[in-house]
Formats: C-alpha cells, structure tokens, sequence
C-alpha cells in the first residue's frame, strides 16, 4: 500500500535543503583571524544574527559591528525553513492570548507592524526573495476542526471558507473547512532572505566573519571577549542569536530543547498539475491539529511539503547527521499524495531536516548577562522568520538599557520554565509527542499527560 501509493517519488531525491542548493548562493567570508575591537559582536548568521547587525547600524550608523558565524550565512534553520514569514511574535494568537492576556492585542499589533517593517526593509535594500503577503489559509481536515476555524473569522482579513469555498481556492478532497488570514502572513525564499540581509548589513559596514565558532565568552577588562579557535572580538556588547545550538551562557543551557522538523520539495509543477490544484492565490497553508503540515508554493511552481514529526534526539544534540530521516520522508510523501491524489506520480527533488529550539513556551524569550553588556533572543520553536526581527530589536533595547514598550512587555520581561536534565527530557519529550498523536487520531481529545501539561503552562496545542 505504502509503496504503490509513494512509487518511486523519492528514488531521486536530493538529501539537502532545497533553498541552500541554489548557485546564487554566495561563496563564503573568510574566518576570523587574530584579534579585532568593535562596539557589537552578533554570534550568529541566521536571522536573528543579521538582524541585529542589520537593525544596530540602523539606529546608530556610526556602530562598529562584527558578526561571527560558526557555518555559513543562512546555513542552519533560516536557510532552510519553510519561509512562512508570519507576524505573530507568540507562535499563534492563542499562545500569546493564553500566556499574556492583557497585552495579547498589543502583541498582535507589534506583530503586524514588525511584518511591515520586514516588507519595507527588503524594499529599501533590494533585497530580492521572493516576498509575497498571500496570507496563510489553515483547513481543516478533521470534522472537529471546523467549528475551531469557524470561531477565528473576523469576517474581513480573516474570512471562514466552507468545505466548497476552500476546495475552490486549493483543490484537495481532504478538506472540509478552511480559515484565511489574508494578510498576516508572507512567503518568502528563506535562504535568499537570509543572504539578502547579509548583503545589505555590510552595505552599512557591518563585518562578517564565517566558518568561524564563538566558543567562549569572557570579561576582559572593559569589554567582552568572544574566543574562537583562530582570534578574539573584543567587543563593548554582545549579541547572542545562537538559536537550537550549544547556548554560550551556562545559565541557557536547559532553557530550549532542538526538535527536529522535516520537508520535502517536489519538482516544478506543469501548468496541468497547478492547474488542477487551482491554488491561484498562492497563499502559506497549513492543516490543524497538533501535528500539522505546512505546505507553499516556490517562485518556479514546486510544492514546499513539512512539517508533521517533531523529532528530539536524546541529549539536546544538533548533528548534520540528523537532518535526514527516510522514514520521515516516506511519511510525509505518503502524507502529500493523500491530499493531492491528482499529482500521482509526481517526483520530489529534495528532502531535508533542520533544528527547532523550542522552549516550554513555545516562543521567544530574552535577557541579559554579564551586567547588561551580553543579550541573547532564543526559543523561536518554529515561528522564527518574522519574530526574529521584533528579538533583534528586543536585544538592542535592553544593551541600551532602554525603558521602550518592548523592554515593558511581560513577554520580554518573563522567562520560560526549564527543561528538566536528561533522562527525564527525553522521556517527556517521547511521552507529549505520543499524546500528541493520539489527541490527533482521537477528535483533539487530549490525555491525562497533555491536560496536565496544559495546567502547567506547558502543553502544545497549534
Ligand atoms: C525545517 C524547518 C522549517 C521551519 N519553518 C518555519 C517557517 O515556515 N516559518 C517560521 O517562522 N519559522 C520556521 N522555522 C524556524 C525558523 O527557521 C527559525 O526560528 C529561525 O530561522 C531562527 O533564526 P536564528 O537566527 O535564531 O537561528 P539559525 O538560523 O539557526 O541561526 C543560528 C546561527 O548561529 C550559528 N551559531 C550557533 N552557535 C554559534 C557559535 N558558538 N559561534 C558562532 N556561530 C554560532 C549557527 O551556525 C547558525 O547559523 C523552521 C525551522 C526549520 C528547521
């Protein structure tokens, strides 16, 4: 069954992100070598990183900034993501509502402004990545789904669809409702945005170190300095967009958990295979429920397809090795035929995996260390593209020791619970991914664990 619905659709697939294998993509910046000074040094070249260098030479142009990255530009989860560039800043309205509810229609607002403010910076810099406001459409595809998507119509930019509403814009017989935020929401090349940003940060003078690891950090007189293997930034302030990876702070190290999320990318679609989706408006989608897909169209017409497993491997480790899970893969391809039946046949080109840093909850969370000279922004758990530019902002706000909305919000101001230390991480982990499942298979019915967990604060629900 497994194999005759897939075929051969994955025998020539290429195991690497689909956006990084690209000859647009630029060669690499040398790596630090002896020692520089500067004003800010930016630990990371994901978005986060660059734009917090991006967003500090905005605000004081006459700012010396370094940034150092341990990879490649883009190389990690912002080179690799779906490139649903949402405005939300709490992974979900009803996160954020849950969580803080006096500010949750601020936070929505900030969110929307910051989602602005991306359009408008890419405008003003060129930075050409394939950015496309169509919102995201969520469809339901389990009875007990509709009446949720019902609920979140505000009948204007959110509009409810029916079940023939929605497969008149996206033809899949899987759907049975469906809800579409029209303009929270942008698509966009998630490598060339990370790329484009780069490009434009050291149009301002920003300077870029790659293949180069930060690998302590420590008082040194005045300033702070960021070892790594071949020289030393001394720097006045630092910045730590470090995302799933090994925190620099000993005090973050049980704040996140890497979970691993997974994608395929089909072949460019022909006009008959588009045709029959019908899909003309090109919205992000995404199913309900708590294993989601999340599925776009790219610039030539392929199908972006992930989501789904969540996978947390024991010990918070990031390997490249972990970025490819055939049975995943299988999953997902079986996943993507049942709902668009008429691409039978169809080939996907590329499959890949990148890590998550999720944190208990489930978005961003900020701080300060060594008396208020090191900031870090990290815990984005899947919702980073457009958040991390309102945490770029966040960071230099509280180096500048500003009182500005931002620093006031209580989402800035409060930190999540731990982790707890492994063996009992991963038994969690395993134990919520499981009641997960089931709550899927059983109308959103969620079990004694995930009830508790909810009391806590601490449950996942998309
Ligand atoms: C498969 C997948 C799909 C996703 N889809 C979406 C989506 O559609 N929409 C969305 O909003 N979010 C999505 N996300 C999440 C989103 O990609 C991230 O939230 C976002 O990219 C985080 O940016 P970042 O800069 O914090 O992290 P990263 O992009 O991971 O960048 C961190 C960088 O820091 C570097 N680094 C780490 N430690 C050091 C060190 N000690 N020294 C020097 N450099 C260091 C790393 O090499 C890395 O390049 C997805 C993630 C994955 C993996």
């Amino acid at each position: 069954m497994t194999t005759t619905l897939t075929g051969d659709a994955l025998a020539t697939t290429r195991p690497e992100p689909f956006w990084l294998d690209s000859p647009d993509r630029p060669q690499p910046r040398p790596r630090l070598e002896g020692d520089v000074h500067c004003d800010l040094a930016v630990v990371g070249g994901g978005y986060c990183g660059l734009w917090t260098a991006l967003r500090a030479k905005e605000r004081h142009p006459e700012r010396d900034v370094v940034l150092v990255e341990a990879d490649r530009i883009g190389g990690a989860a912002s080179g690799r993501n779906g490139g649903f560039c949402e405005a939300s800043l709490t992974h979900g309205e009803a996160n954020g509502r849950a969580r803080w509810p006096a500010e949750a229609d601020r936070l929505e607002e900030l969110g929307l402004a910051n989602l602005d403010e991306i359009e408008a910076t890419l405008r003003r810099y060129g930075i050409d990545c394939d950015f496309r406001r169509t919102g995201v459409l969520n469809v339901a595809t389990r009875p007990h789904e509709v009446d949720e998507l019902r609920a979140g119509a505000d009948g204007d930019r959110t509009v409810f669809l029916d079940s023939a509403a929605v497969r008149a814009e996206v033809a899949s017989p899987t759907y049975l409702a469906g809800l579409w935020s029209k303009d929270t929401c942008a698509t966009v090349d998630p490598a060339r945005l990370a790329w484009g940003l780069a490009a434009a940060a050291e149009r301002l003078g920003v300077r870029i170190v790659e293949g180069t690891s930060a690998e302590r950090i420590r008082r040194s007189g005045g300033r702070i300095a960021v070892h790594t293997a071949h020289g030393t930034v001394h720097a006045r302030q630092v910045a730590l967009g470090t995302n799933a990876y090994r925190p620099l702070l000993r005090r973050l190290r049980l704040a996140t958990v890497p979970v691993y999320d997974y994608a395929l990318m089909t072949e460019p679609l022909t006009d008959e295979q588009l045709a029959s989706i019908g899909w003309t408006h090109r919205q992000g989608l995404a199913d309900c429920g708590n294993q989601f897909h999340y599925y776009r169209l790219t610039a030539d017409n392929r199908i972006l397809w992930g989501g789904y497993d969540a996978v947390y491997h024991y010990g918070r480790q990031v390997r490249a090795s972990y970025d490819q899970r055939q049975k995943t893969f299988d999953l997902l391809a079986r996943q993507f035929l049942a709902t668009f039946p008429q691409l039978a046949g169809i080939r996907f080109s590329h499959q890949w995996g990148g890590a998550i840093d999720t944190c208990t909850r489930f978005c961003a969370f900020f701080g300060t260390a060594y008396g208020g000279r090191v900031a870090y922004a990290l815990g984005f758990t899947g919702l980073g593209v457009g958040a991390t530019r309102f945490g770029a902002d966040v960071m230099l706000d509280l180096l500048a020791g500003e009182d500005s909305e931002r620093t006031r919000l209580a989402m800035v101001r409060q930190r999540p619970l731990p982790f707890p230390p492994e063996p009992v991480a991963w038994l969690g982990i395993q134990l919520t991914r499981w009641s997960l499942a089931r709550a899927n298979a059983r109308a959103g019915r969620r079990n004694p664990w995930l009830r508790l967990l909810d009391r806590l604060g601490l449950g996942f629900d998309s």
